[in-house]
């Protein structure tokens, strides 16, 4: 197997990272990129687990560490490929047990645990469609994606399934078999996970897989509507896997630790999937935020490359630079982060904290893997997101007045340089999705003139360099989790006392923005300290991490002329500016 799409050895590209990016676009094509991955053998197609798992599991790295575990409680479990093929065979042949046909939809309700990540590989290997739901979630945002996606099976544990699944069981008519983990006692309706595996062989073949069969359902949200299924398939891990090497700088032979949670995208390509297809050890680390703890990860388990988020550097910049230099991080050789605009500031502190300037990078789930990016070769550009990766064709395109891409006689123009407009990639490559689920229309309405619009503001330099602008709609980017107002809405407005709500990100210091919501109180209803607080603890029980921080009650929430409510002047006035004033409004997101 060739380890050069791009006319170079491992070790030249290894050292000086697409330093050659000009020559690298030019020289590159798919079909090069999908010469690092096996394929099945016999030319039977391509899929993500056995790419991730199988090929390493029957050649020289089948006893090294794929995933290392750091429990909550400083317990380590180690997986090596080997193993990782045991446990993943078992969960497919468990799923055949259960009758379940590949293409059904697995979902998952679980933390940074193991089975998380064998029900995942397992699934994928059986040719299962797996959908990963964050388990921070509230029984409201769970019903609605196991609902919208057909789920047929459920992992989780005892405590989220009582929490959370039990009391909307009954709403969840396509789902078949809830599997429990752990070896507790297994609650009425639910099967426990170690007893099925169990009973099942350790040996599984993956079946010929065509690369463009459904692999994967990340749901995300937008403007309006409940969250929509983004489809992507098999053939999909050539992304993984070509972005992970050029965007990530990931060899072998590195210890890699992506602190996003599998719940969203970025968990699932990155601390899943594209690292295990490269072979290398993972670190999957089910605490939350300490920065302490998270400088002696960085130190004890000798991470090299490092993917996080602007939330987590923000947090960690809290705190003097001498507690990074309490640690031995002279392993640490790489940093991106992404999910939310990279503050310069944040660059200029890892150079100053760490040594190594932070690489931002952006995608989104649509595109199922990282598009444009700062290179490992070249100098970061502070504040730029850097520039698209080869294989990828990316423009800024001219918006209309409702700040989208302007679209006349199905065309769209694209702007020089250095003029804000709506981002847009030319579709195409392998990880982009194939649709929303049973929303045809919906994913129709993200093209045009060739284009995919990304709903993204950003401008490109001269110098092919894009930064980020702001979202050219209404959705929230809080800590980095995408959350959609309509679904904060819909769920505020079944209290008995909520006639309408009208939901915005406020901006944070260092979530970027938190949820925050306006409430017209049905007539009636006084308000008070106590509905309020009755209002914030009703959102945190049907939603969860969704949920809105800050209530405040509006019997004027000011409406579009068809009668829906506008969130952008809710947001002007609450940033204290003119009334309407989108570009004062987008410059305030930047
Ligand atoms: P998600 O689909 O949940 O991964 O969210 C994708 C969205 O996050 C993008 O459309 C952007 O609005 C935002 N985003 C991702 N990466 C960046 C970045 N590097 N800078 C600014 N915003 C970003």
């Amino acid at each position: 197997m060739s380890w050069d799409p791009i006319g170079k050895t491992e070790t030249q590209w290894a050292s000086a990272n697409l330093t050659d990016y000009e020559g690298a676009r030019r020289k590159f094509t798919w079909e090069q990129a999908r010469e690092y991955l096996s394929g099945l053998p016999g030319g039977q197609g391509l899929n993500i687990g056995y790419e991730a798992v199988d090929r390493h599991a029957s050649g020289p790295r089948r006893d090294k560490v794929a995933i290392r575990f750091l429990g909550a409680g400083g317990a380590v479990t180690e997986l090596t490929y080997a193993m990782l093929y045991q446990l993943t065979s078992r969960f497919a042949n468990l799923l055949a047990s259960l009758g379940v046909q590949p293409g059904e939809r697995v979902f998952s309700l679980l933390g940074r645990e193991p089975d998380l990540y064998v029900a995942a590989l397992g699934t994928l290997r059986y040719q299962g469609v797996f959908s990963p739901l964050f388990a921070a979630f509230g029984p409201e945002p769970v019903r609605q994606r196991i609902t919208a996606g057909d789920g047929v099976v459920l992992v989780t544990t005892p405590r989220l399934y009582e929490a959370k699944i039990a009391p909307i069981r009954h709403l969840l008519a396509s789902l078949r078999h809830v599997l429990v983990t752990g070896q507790g006692k297994t609650p009425p309706g639910t099967s426990s996970l170690d007893d099925l595996m169990a009973a099942v062989a350790d040996h599984f073949t993956v079946a010929p897989t065509d690369p463009q069969q459904m692999a994967l359902l990340h749901f995300t949200s937008g403007t309006t509507g409940m969250p929509k299924g983004a489809v992507h398939v098999h053939e999909a891990v050539v992304a993984h896997n070509m972005t992970a090497r050029l965007a990530l700088d990931l060899h072998p032979d590195d210890i890699f630790w992506c602190t996003a949670d599998p719940g969203w995208v970025t968990g699932m390509s990155y601390g899943i999937i594209a690292p295990l297809t490269l072979g290398v050890t993972i670190i999957a680390d089910a605490g939350e935020f300490d920065a302490r703890r998270w400088y002696q990860q960085l130190a004890e388990q000798r991470v090299t490359v490092w993917y996080t988020a602007p939330t987590a550097l923000r947090m960690l910049m809290r705190h003097p630079p001498e507690l990074a230099k309490e640690h031995d991080l002279s392993r640490l050789r790489f940093i991106a982060s992404v999910g939310e605009p990279l503050n310069p500031e944040a660059v200029a502190w890892g150079q100053r904290t760490l040594g190594l300037a932070v690489h931002d990078n952006w995608w989104q789930t649509e595109t199922g893997a990282i598009m444009i990016s700062n290179f490992a070769g070249l100098e970061v550009r502070p504040g730029s997101m850097g520039r698209p990766l080869p294989g990828i064709d990316a423009t800024i395109l001219e918006r209309g007045e409702d700040g989208r891409a302007l679209i006349i006689d199905g065309q769209v123009r694209p702007v020089p340089s250095n003029v804000d407009g709506e981002l847009a990639l030319r579709p195409g490559f392998p990880s982009m999705f194939r649709g929303y689920l049973h929303e045809e229309q919906r994913y129709e309405k993200c093209f045009a003139g060739g284009w995919y619009l990304t709903g993204d503001l950003a401008r490109c330099d001269e110098d092919g360099y894009f930064w980020f602008v702001g979202r050219a709609d209404d959705v929230i980017k809080s800590a980095g989790h995408l959350i959609g107002p309509f679904e904060v809405e819909s769920a505020l407005m079944e209290h008995p006392a909520v006639a309408e709500a009208g939901v915005i990100g406020k901006p944070d210091p260092v979530a970027g923005e938190i949820v925050k919501a306006f409430v017209t109180l049905r007539t009636g209803n006084v308000p008070s300290d106590e509905l309020r607080l009755d209002l914030l603890a009703f959102g945190r029980r049907r939603l969860g991490a969704v949920a809105p921080r800050e209530i405040v009650f509006d019997q004027n929430l000011p409406h579009t002329r068809s009668g829906k409510v506008m969130r952008r002047l809710l947001k002007a006035r609450d940033l204290g500016l003119p009334e309407g004033d989108l570009s004062t409004l987008e410059s305030a997101h930047e």
